[in-house]
C-alpha cells in the first residue's frame, strides 16, 4: 500500500523482544532493559495476526529483530507461522548470531534465509568490552555455520570512532574471503549515545578513504553498495546521519509491545495492541498513510523516545 507521500510500503520489521543477552553499550544500559509485563507484549498469535492484516495490504517483506529475537520464547513457532502466511515473500532476522548455529537448521526449515549479523569487532576483547559480555567464540561459531548452510548472511558493523575504525581493512578482507556482504553503520544519537562525545561519530566516508580501491555498485535499500574489482565481496554504508533515505523509504516498524512506527525517528507511534480484526486493519492502515515524509534529528539526535534495542535497529 502507498502512503500519502506515494511511497510503496512492503517492508515490515518486527521487533520482537526488548530483552537481549548482550549489553552493547551504544544500545542497552548495563543493568539491561525491565522486562516488561507478558500482558504488555504482543503475543505470538497477536504477531501473527497483524502480519496477515500486514500482508493483506503490500507487506512482502518481514525482518525480526528485536533486543535479541532469539531470546524470545516462541520464536521458531512464529517463524513458521509467519512463513505460511500468503505474500509473504521473504522472512529475515536480524541477531547478534550468539544462540543461531543451535537454531539455525530449525530456522531454515522455516524459510528464514536472510541473517543479518551484529557484529562490531573481530578482536575478542574488544568484542567482551562493547557487548559487556563474553560471547565471541559462540557468535563467531554461529556466523562461518551460517554461511555453510547457506543462508544470505551480512554483517552489521556500527562505526564507532576510537574503537573500530581501524578495523575497516580486515572487514572488507571478510567480505571478500566469504563472499558475504559487510555493512558499515553510522552510530546514531540515540538512547544510551544521547550523550557520547563527537569523536564516537565517525562518518561512512572514513571507509572509502581507508579502502579506496572500493567502486560504486549501485544501491539496495538503504545501503550504498560498493566492491573492489575482481573480488566478491560487498561493502554496505548506510548513513542515516550523513545522508538521509526518507525519500525511498518502504519500511514501518512494529515494537514488541504492539506499537507501529511509522518513521525509525519519529515520536509518533500508534498502537496495535487490543485491536483485532476490521478495527487493526483500519489502524494499520492509517499507520502507513499517515507516514511522516521525513525525519528530523534535532542536532543529529533522534526524536524516538526510544532505544535501539526497543525499536529493532
Ligand atoms: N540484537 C540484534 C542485533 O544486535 O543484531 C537485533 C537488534 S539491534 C537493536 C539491531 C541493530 O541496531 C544492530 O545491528 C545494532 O548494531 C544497531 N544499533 C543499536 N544501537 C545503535 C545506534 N545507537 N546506532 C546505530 N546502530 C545501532
Ligand atoms: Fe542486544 Fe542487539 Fe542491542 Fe547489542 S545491539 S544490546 S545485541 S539488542
Amino acid at each position: 500500500m502507498k502512503d500519502r507521500f506515494g511511497r510503496n510500503i512492503t517492508y515490515l520489521r518486527i521487533s520482537v523482544t526488548d530483552l537481549c543477552n548482550l549489553r552493547c553499550k551504544y544500545c542497552m544500559p548495563e543493568s539491561g532493559v525491565e522486562s516488561l509485563c507478558h500482558s504488555d507484549i504482543l503475543s505470538i498469535k497477536e504477531i501473527v495476526e497483524i502480519v496477515k492484516i500486514a500482508s493483506k495490504n503490500g507487506i512482502k517483506k518481514i525482518r525480526l529483530t528485536g533486543g535479541e529475537p532469539l531470546v524470545r520464547r516462541g520464536f521458531i513457532e512464529l517463524c513458521k507461522q509467519i512463513s505460511e502466511i500468503d505474500k509473504i515473500e521473504d522472512i529475515a532476522i536480524t541477531t547478534n548470531g550468539v544462540y543461531l548455529k543451535e537454531m539455525a537448521d530449525e530456522l531454515f526449515e522455516n524459510k528464514v534465509r536472510r541473517i543479518n549479523f551484529s557484529l562490531d569487532t573481530l578482536i575478542k576483547e574488544k568484542y567482551n568490552d562493547i557487548t559487556r559480555r563474553n560471547y565471541f567464540d559462540k557468535a563467531m561459531e554461529s556466523l562461518f555455520y551460517a554461511i555453510k548452510k547457506g543462508f544470505k548472511v551480512k554483517i552489521n558493523v556500527v562505526l564507532i570512532g576510537g574503537f573500530n575504525d581501524d578495523e575497516i581493512e580486515d572487514f572488507v578482507n571478510l567480505a571478500n574471503k566469504y563472499d558475504l556482504e559487510v555493512r558499515f553503520i553510522e552510530l546514531m544519537q540515540i538512547g544510551e549515545t544521547a550523550n557520547w562525545s563527537k569523536d564516537k561519530f565517525v562518518s561512512n566516508k572514513i571507509v572509502l578513504e581507508k579502502v579506496p580501491e572500493l567502486e560504486f555498485d549501485g544501491v539496495s535499500g538503504v545501503a550504498k553498495i560498493y566492491k573492489i574489482k575482481g573480488q566478491k565481496g560487498r561493502i554496505g554504508l548506510i548513513s542515516p546521519i550523513s545522508c538521509s533515505f526518507c525519500e525511498d523509504c518502504n519500511r514501518i516498524r512494529l515494537t514488541s509491545d504492539g506499537k507501529l512506527k511509522p518513521c525509525l525517528h519519529s515520536k509518533d507511534e500508534i498502537n496495535l495492541k487490543g485491536l483485532s480484526g476490521e478495527e487493526l486493519e483500519e489502524v494499520f492502515k492509517r499507520g502507513i498513510f499517515e507516514k511522516p515524509e521525513k525525519h528530523h534529528l534535532e542536532d543529529g539526535k533522534s526524536e524516538s523516545a526510544r532505544d535501539m534495542n526497543k525499536i529493532g535497529g
